[in-house]
């Protein structure tokens, strides 16, 4: 081994080492040397021991030595180390404002976190870390009737959180606050800053684009706190009253006139799902999210743009109250191309039975990219990446998938699948050929697969892919990876024929395909993006992988392994 290449292991290990607190990882060193040294990947087993030997080295010096010798000599690297982890998020606006910053994110529990949610869970998450503050979930589930929670969806918002690594500090559930909405509320009537409306909601709208009030606005405060008993009493049925949030009537945007803040809704008819037909009363969303802001010590609300409308709108009600507006953040619209992360849209979709759960490969939620093989790394790389960037961004597939790769690659282990089987008789073998190949060709640490093709009178038989079939047909010769050279195919009645011609593999010219053998095998089907399958057949190794492993099937992509029995893995794909 050269000195120049003990330097390169060197210097991977050092600087890989001064990133982890002085202890460089073999996996890693390797990984980094292979990827500055590509020369060196043909020998990468034989340098397993040498590149032990300088860790070992490495990490029996003292960090600052490791800093001082970088220093030294490779100032770059050190620094190029140092802007990778330095990469943040930009600063809030009014920090210096607040002893502790305090963020939330407030899910209506009615669907499953995706990819748009994920943006306000991982911002308001990691501001609220990188602050050293407190990070809120609140459920908003005070829509019985149109935006109806479900019980299951609590948990599932629980376990997407958990999955993309955003621990909250404290949960709330708005459908047991009502009781605080019922107060605010009241102090709003008391004040003369709120009050019920009996108008139909056409008359309203048209009394209001007039910039007139309706004629319930300027009742004296005493009959206004008995409509607002009287709503409480259930002595409005649902859709006779409102309670209104007195605004500007000359406000440019109508629909921020006098907007609603409570209402009445039949619970017997439509219960809720926590607490049943207890209330009949409901806040309407700029109440229970502006009332509860406050109330929380939300500091910084960091949410999309569509909710500026909402800002306008609870300004009103917190210079009635005497409060303050927390400092807002609103980002741009995240698009995905190719995929609709309409919420409405996704569950309509659900509803029609158009897709078959929320974890369908079609929709973008977090329960589908999770199954997919996409890790939360990946998702939150991507938003990091886009930020609370005011302007609309829209993202591509290839983006995400390129950022996936990335971590996946190094830890997926290989293995042959042939979709669409064909068998194929091999004539002319000298021996049977147990052949062993890596389960990572630039990791050998991570072990092997042994597969075995058995000669019977110099003759056997393996499975290639339909796909490959033309190939083998057009080629003077073919390679079998790993295995030996195939002459070309013929077909004599019905059966596919071939030769073994040697295994040299000097020619390098031959196409090289997968195989599976004939005998020790699995039946493997693999859901597509579209939530159509691949069925096919895979080496039988593929069985010991665990359900959630991530592997690449060479020549196909990565996929997750989503179920494991004795005759069938079912994978899920997630990208070449
Ligand atoms: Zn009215």
């Amino acid at each position: 081994m050269s000195e120049q290449t003990r330097e390169l292991i060197r210097k991977a290990a050092v600087i890989n080492a001064i990133k982890h607190d002085g202890r460089a990882d073999l996996q890693a060193v390797l990984g980094n040397l292979l990827g500055d040294a590509p020369e060196l990947r043909s020998q990468a087993k034989n340098l397993i021991p040498l590149v032990r030997e300088v860790i070992d080295e490495v990490n029996s010096t003292s960090i600052d030595k490791l800093h001082e010798l970088a220093l030294q000599n490779w100032p770059a690297e050190l620094s190029r180390e140092k802007k990778e982890e330095e990469r943040e998020l930009p600063p809030l606006p009014n920090v210096e404002k607040y002893k502790t910053i305090i963020t939330r994110l407030a899910p209506n529990p009615d669907f499953v976190l995706h990819l748009g949610n994920a943006r306000a869970a991982v911002l308001s998450h990691d501001y609220a870390r990188m602050y050293r503050g407190k990070f809120i979930v609140r459920f908003e589930d005070t829509d019985p009737r149109l935006k109806k929670a479900q019980l299951g969806y609590y948990e599932k918002i629980r376990e997407d959180l958990r999955w993309l690594g955003c621990e909250w500090d404290e949960e709330y559930i708005q459908s047991e606050r009502l009781h605080i909405y019922y107060e605010i509320a009241n102090a709003l009537v008391k004040s003369g800053a709120g009050y019920v409306c009996e108008c139909n909601s056409e008359q309203f709208r048209k009394l209001v684009n007039k910039n007139q009030s309706c004629p319930d606005r300027d009742l004296n405060v005493d009959l206004q706190e008995k409509r607002w008993q009287k709503m409480l009493a259930g002595d409005y049925r649902e859709g006779e009253a409102v309670l209104r949030i007195k605004t500007d009537l000359l406000h440019p945007n109508p629909a921020i006139r006098d907007w609603p803040a409570m209402r009445v809704i039949d619970t017997v008819k439509t219960p809720h799902p926590r607490v049943g037909s207890e209330f009949n009363v409901w806040p309407l969303y700029n109440l229970a999210s502006g009332v509860d802001d406050h109330l929380l010590g939300i500091t910084h609300v960091i949410r999309g743009k569509e909710h500026l409308t909402n800002m306008d709108r609870q300004i009103y009600l917190y210079e009635h109250l005497g409060w303050e507006y927390p400092d807002a953040v609103h980002y741009g619209r995240l698009k995905v191309e190719g995929m609709n992360l309409s919420k409405s849209k996704m569950m309509k979709a659900l509803d029609t039975g158009e897709v078959t759960g929320t974890d369908d490969p079609r929709l973008g939620t977090l329960a589908a990219l999770r199954r997919r093989g996409f890790l939360p790394e990946t998702i939150r790389k991507l938003i990091w990446e886009v930020g609370p960037k005011p302007v609309d961004v829209t993202i591509s597939w290839d983006n995400i998938d390129s950022l996936n790769r990335k971590l996946v690659d190094p830890v997926a282990h290989r293995y042959f699948f042939v979709p669409k089987p064909e068998l194929i008789k091999i004539s002319g073998l000298p021996r049977t050929y147990y052949v062993k190949l890596p389960l990572h060709p630039q990791f050998p640490e991570q072990g092997n697969r042994t597969l075995e093709v058995p000669a019977v009178d110099g003759e056997a038989t393996i499975f290639v892919a339909k796909a490959d079939l033309q190939t083998l047909q057009n080629q003077q010769a073919t390679r079998l990876m790993g295995l030996f050279n195939l002459n070309q195919l013929t077909i004599e009645s019905n059966e596919l024929r071939s030769r073994y011609v040697g295994e040299s593999t000097a020619s390098g010219q031959a196409p090289i395909i997968q195989w599976v053998p004939s005998h020790n095998n699995v039946r493997v089907e693999v859901t597509l993006p579209d939530a159509t399958s691949m069925k096919g057949l895979a080496e039988s190794g593929l069985k010991l992988e665990k359900v959630g492993a991530i592997i690449q099937f060479i020549r196909i992509g990565f996929c997750r392994v989503d179920q494991v029995t004795d005759n069938l893995v079912a994978l899920y794909f997630a990208h070449q």
